[in-house]
């Protein structure tokens, strides 16, 4: 492409509202451009970038068995009534009328659309596992939408769902995802950290939240300076997370279960959604004397792990006050692990619960009875308790949980997010298919998504100096910027020429500056546009020598044309 005939417009200042070096750089560059608050369009060089980083999420996706579809944008309000997230979205959810009254939004995420697919097209266990993807435009109204690309109203977003027979296979494709999360952000030149996101407890967690490490970044993070534990600092914002009220408590059931030990086996057993599943935990406390002076119950959904040395910080209870150790400890204590002991509804105990987990509401727990259990455990109305909020919370200096070494915090941009859905949206909205017996079960889900243009804007905050953008090879508009000193004079012009049409056929993507501008103009817009190899045609073509720089270093050389040429394949 000739600059000469490129839609291209730099500015020289920084605009008035761009406070982070990514929107600075990306306005600066005429990358992007905002229509109003939190919208923005792309431009020729910004679109290409874009497209470079769908190409990796693409080739990514589907190297990882992901079918690539393309829903609307626009959905119909009865499949959120279905889920009820109509109610439960809140303000975010950018929603409309068309001209005979009927509700619809625009989509901030596809669970509802990817869902109704596979209940009308899927039927037997021979459809499953499936994997479908899609790199889409989404809406989400936020309260503050800022910097630019990193917080908009209008942004593109891979989204991919992933639809198993069971938790195994759930577990299997939650892997491949997090594997090509990995290869994507690794491609896309990024420094980050997959962290877990959930209210679980470290090492039980249901998702994770790819962080790219960064000042500006809105997440904080903890992460321990010896093994690989990372977690977010703030719980994750549930966005699952279903108002309690729509929930009605069902009657409480203790039913027989057989052979059962763990709460796999429970679920497993009674075919319960994981994330409908408590695991509680009950442990007796002894005053100094060592006489037992109450019980300490704790809640956990599913398939989470508790942390005893956080719950007991959480609880406020001085260690020498009370007796834990592993499980079969607590097992003798109580009679009953994975379960909790007693009626429901204890006296003179603490319970903490994971708070933030959708319903509380028609839970399944152990009943204290051997090889019995609970259904339909309520919150309030079954037990009681002080609910604690943060036992996750790790801050700076802590012991990390996993192997004692100190924990950090660092800010990050999180660039997307991995999840084990469950059975949430196929319970409510009836997605099913039928096993080698012809019997029906629910479809268990994960949801996958990247923020496309937020990662762009990641990019940029990991690679640039004072003078513009340094962009990574394989996300960079083009890999090579000519730059023609005085296009006028005939040598340097028939040079870059020949140099930019040999680049190009070998397969090079090539800029040639061969607009009528003063060279300084040229050197300071394309160390702001941050292509990656700049060759510059200059009083040496005459003798074939140009000079040779990557935008990453200070140093250029000279060098025969020819020899420029190999450098830059
Ligand atoms: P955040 O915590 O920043 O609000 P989120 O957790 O609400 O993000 P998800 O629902 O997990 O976002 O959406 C998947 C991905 O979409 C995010 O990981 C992020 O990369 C991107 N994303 C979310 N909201 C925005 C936005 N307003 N602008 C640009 N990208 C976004
Ligand atoms: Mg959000
Ligand atoms: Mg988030
Ligand atoms: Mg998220």
């Amino acid at each position: 492409m000739k600059l000469s005939k490129m839609h291209l417009k730099t500015l020289r200042e920084v605009p008035n509202e761009a406070e982070i070096p990514s929107h600075v750089l990306l306005l600066r560059a005429g990358m992007i451009r905002k229509l109003v608050s939190g919208v923005y369009g792309f431009m020729p060089l910004g679109w290409r970038s874009v497209r470079k980083i769908e190409d990796i999420v693409r080739q990514e996706m589907d190297a990882a068995g992901g079918q690539e579809i393309h829903m609307s944008a626009v959905q119909p309000a009865e499949l959120w009534q279905e889920s009820g997230r109509w109610n439960a979205y809140g303000p975010e959810l950018w929603r409309l009328k068309d001209r005979n009254g009927r509700e619809f939004c625009l989509g901030p995420t596809h669970e509802e659309i990817f869902t109704d697919i596979v209940r009308n097209d899927i039927s037997s266990y021979r459809q499953l596992p499936m994997n479908l993807y899609q790199i889409q435009t989404k809406y989400r109204d936020e309260a503050r939408p800022r910097f630019g690309l990193m917080r908009s109203r209008e942004f593109i977003m891979k989204d991919a769902y992933s639809f198993d027979r069971d938790y195994e296979g759930l577990d299997k494709s939650y892997q491949e995802m997090y594997d090509a999360y990995d290869k994507i952000f690794t491609r896309c030149g990024l420094t980050f950290r997959p962290v877990e996101a959930d209210t679980g407890a470290i090492g039980g967690s249901n998702s994770h939240e790819f962080t790219a490490i960064s000042e500006v970044g809105e997440s904080e993070i903890a992460y321990c300076t010896s093994c690989d534990m990372a977690a977010t600092v703030e719980r994750a914002e549930c966005k699952d997370a279903a108002p309690q009220t729509e929930v009605e408590a069902l009657p409480l059931e203790e039913v027989e279960t057989p052979g059962t030990k763990t709460i796999e086996d429970v679920a497993a057993f009674l075919k319960l959604d994981k994330t409908q599943t408590m695991k509680a935990l009950l442990f007796v406390t002894y005053d100094m004397e060592g006489n037992e002076n109450g019980y300490v119950a704790a809640f956990v959904r599913g398939d989470r792990e508790l942390n005893m040395t956080k719950l007991v910080n959480a609880l406020d209870i001085p260690e020498h006050a009370i007796e834990f150790a592993d499980e079969d400890k607590m097992s003798a204590a109580t009679g009953c692990v994975g379960g909790f002991t007693g009626p429901v509804g204890l006296h003179d105990c603490k319970i903490v619960v994971d708070s933030e987990l959708p319903g509380l509401k028609n839970l399944c727990a152990g009943a204290c009875k051997e090889d019995h259990h609970l259904l339909n455990v309520n919150y309030g109305r079954d037990y009681e308790g002080d609910i604690v909020t943060d036992i996750k919370t790790l801050a700076e200096g802590d012991p990390c949980p996993v192997c004692g070494a100190p924990v950090k915090h660092a800010r990050g941009i999180e660039v997307g997010q991995v999840f084990k859905l469950g059975t949430k949206y196929s319970d409510a909205m009836g997605a099913v298919y039928k096993d080698e017996n012809m019997q029906s079960h629910p479809i268990v889900m994960g949801c996958y998504g990247i923020g496309v243009t937020r990662t762009l804007a990641a990019v940029v905050e990991q690679h640039h100096d004072d003078n513009g953008i340094i962009w990574p090879m394989s996300v960079a508009p083009y890999h090579v910027i000519i730059t023609v000193m005085k296009p006028d004079d005939e040598i340097q012009a028939k040079v870059a020429e020949d140099l930019y049409e040999d680049l190009c056929s070998a397969g090079a993507e090539v800029l040639l500056d061969d607009r009528k501008e003063r060279p300084g103009v040229k050197f300071k817009d394309a160390d702001l546009l941050g292509i990656p190899i700049r060759i510059t045609v200059g009083r040496g073509a005459a003798d074939g020598v140009v000079e040779y720089k990557m935008r990453r270093d200070a140093d250029k050389t000279e060098m025969a044309v020819e020899e420029s040429k190999a450098l830059a394949l």
